[in-house]
This record gives C-alpha cells, structure tokens and sequence, in this order.
C-alpha cells in the first residue's frame, strides 16, 4: 500500500509521523550502549518519565504491547491469574502473550460503558489460597480506555481498586498507552492517576507522535526487574538515544498539546451528528477517538464508505467490526480536513440514499 500522509490519516494516532523538531532532536542525539546502561538520551528519557509519572525509575521498552507484557511477567509468574476487563488492550489485542510466554491467565470481567470493572465483582474473582486454583497476583487497569470512545477514567476508581488490591496483596498495573489523553480530558496532572498503582506504562508513538517506543515505570526494584525481562524478549536496544531523543519532545512538548486533539474530535462528532443516518453521541467523545455507526437506514455499507473516502476523497478512516467506524484526531489532523471528512461522509451517506 501506498505511503498515506498523516494529514489525510484519521484511523488512529498511531500514523502520527515524528514531528520536525523531533527529526533534529533525533540527528543531534548523544548516544551510549543503552544494555550497558550508557545512553545518556535514553537515561534522560527513563528519569523524566519517571518523573512525570511520579515513580522512582522508568524502562525504555519498543512498545506499549512490550511495556504491558514485561509489566505481567515482572508482577506475576507461572500459575499467576491477572485480573482485567474484559474489553481491555492486554486481554483482547496482545496476542495473548502474558499466558503464551509467562504462563499467566487471564481472568477477563464485564466492564460499564467506560471501561471500568465493577468493584463487587473485583474483589469476588480475588480467589482463597487453595491449591486447585490459579493465585491471584496482578490487577490491569487501562486509562483512557480505547475500547469505550476513549473514556477518560477519573482517579476515583483507581483508588478504589487500589484498596482492593492492597487489601489482598495484589499489584496493580496501568496501561496508560493514552495516559496523557485521559489527564488532559480529566485537566489533571498524569500522578493523579498513576499515584494508585504500583506500575505503569505510557506510549511515545501514538497522540504524543515520536517514531517508536514506550516507559514501563515503578519502583527502583520494579524496574531493575523489569530490565531483565525486558532482555529476555529480545527489547534490550543499543544507540537507541536516536529514538529516545524524540521521546523527551513527546513528553515535554507533545503532552502539552492534546487539548487541540480533543477539540478537533468534538468538531467531528459534532459535525457527523447533523447528518441523517449517521448514529453517535458527541457527548461521549472525550478524548481523541470518534466512533459512530451507520443506521440501517443508509444504503452504502462501511466498508464501501471507507473505500469511496479514500478513493475518491484521499481521506482514510477506520471500520471497526458491524456497522461501526472510527476517526482519531491527532497532531496533523488540521481543522479543514475534519469539516472536509465530514463534507464527504455526507456525501456518501446521502447519495446511497438517494438511491433507495
Ligand atoms: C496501542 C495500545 C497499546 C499497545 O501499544 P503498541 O505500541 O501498539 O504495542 C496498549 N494499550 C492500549 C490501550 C493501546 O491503545
């Protein structure tokens, strides 16, 4: 497939393209064998992110997927059960790798519209020490929440399921892959959330657009664990200053800006509300995601919506399973294109129509 530019880009942040002062970050970057502990770029990265975290140390790791996965493997061993919702990233788009290579189960629960488990049935699924069954060792907890509209999750459930974890001798872990989205929408800083858990991790490649990478942060133990399992699935990078380089202006610059995302996503759903036919509730886009369906009403189906707006309009979107959609607003996505995006979806919707 031919190279799409992120400005036409709308099916997820994870297109962004490093920004230009990401590109000179990133030539200009003192390096070091980042294994031996050497890179001074990547070390830098590791403390502000800790820093920004409000945690003692943080991990350099290739992705969220591989931020989440040692996160498992240094909470939880073989025969461990892990405690998730069930429409989480780490239960439903990670190749199951916590169970494939650290022999740890998945114990998936029912979420409400925002992703949160309910607390009863938390604390029910925390099993007796019994030798039939699986120990409970490891809550995954999720901010925003990609697979609801990416909800912005309040500080209050995580400190409840805090307690509850504290309470049995659980540990706790956040993917925070859109971490900075959730605060912003929240208007809190990122320690509100990540003060009631005992890790977490956080993307550099998606809203915040630097090329490649996560931090995987916690404890000084924690993460001095953490690095050999980081070294055993093969995520120990050398001159990786070059990377890292950009994801010190993700998080100093690129955090600062999300707001604008939100914005832009609200003008979309607000926009694709005033057409027939198109089904969403802007009040539940909080962040940068913008889901909506087509009512059976409209001819055209969404595959053939998505292939129409990229054939004939340049403009790329996501099918996400039935007949629902998504648009992600992120730093190249300009205000024109999105009244442009909506111009064209109603376009399409209404000429399918008229046919009928
Ligand atoms: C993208 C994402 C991940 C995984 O990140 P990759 O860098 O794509 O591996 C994990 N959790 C959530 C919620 C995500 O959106």
């Amino acid at each position: 497939m031919a190279t799409i530019h992120p400005s036409v880009d709308f099916r997820s942040d994870t297109v962004t393209w490093p920004t230009d002062e990401m590109r000179a970050a990133m030539a200009a970057a003192t390096v070091g064998d980042d294994v031996y502990g050497e890179d001074p770029t990547v070390n830098a990265l590791e403390a502000l992110a800790a820093e920004m975290l409000g945690k003692a140390a943080g991990v350099w790791v290739t992705s969220g997927t591989q931020g989440n996965l040692i996160a498992a493997l240094t909470h939880a061993q073989r025969g461990d059960e892990a405690i998730m919702g069930e429409d989480a990233h780490t239960f439903c788009w990670e190749a199951g790798g916590m169970a494939v290579l650290g022999g740890i189960t998945p114990r998936p629960l029912p979420t409400d519209q925002r992703g949160r488990m309910d607390l009863a049935q938390v604390q029910r699924a925390i099993r007796g020490d019994d030798p039939h069954l699986p120990t409970s060792r490891l809550i995954l907890l999720e901010n925003s929440s990609g697979g609801n509209h990416g909800a912005a999750i309040a500080p209050d459930y995580f400190a409840a399921i805090h307690g509850i974890a504290q309470a049995h001798g659980l540990s706790t872990h956040l993917d925070g892959a859109r971490l900075f989205n959730a605060t912003t929408a929240l208007g809190l800083p990122p320690t509100a959330i990540t003060q009631w858990v005992d890790s977490a991790s956080i993307c550099l490649s998606k809203g915040l657009c630097a090329p490649v990478g996560s931090v995987l942060v916690g404890s000084e133990d924690f993460i001095r664990q953490a690095r050999r399992q980081r070294k055993l699935l093969g995520g120990g990078m050398r001159q990786a200053g070059v990377l890292a380089a950009a994801g010190i202006i993700a998080l100093k610059t690129m955090t600062q800006r999300l707001q604008a995302d939100h914005h832009l996503a609200q003008r979309l759903a607000q926009g694709l509300a005033t057409i027939p036919g198109i089904q969403i509730d802007p009040t539940v886009v909080e962040t940068n995601m913008v889901f909506f369906a087509l009512a059976d009403t409209v001819a055209i189906t969404p595959a053939e919506l998505v292939t129409r707006l990229s054939h004939n309009y340049g403009l790329h979107i996501g099918g996400y399973g039935d007949r629902t959609l998504r648009a992600v607003t992120h730093y190249w996505i300009q205000p024109q294109q999105v009244d442009r995006l909506v111009e064209a979806i109603s376009t399409l919707v209404l000429a399918g129509r008229s046919h009928h």
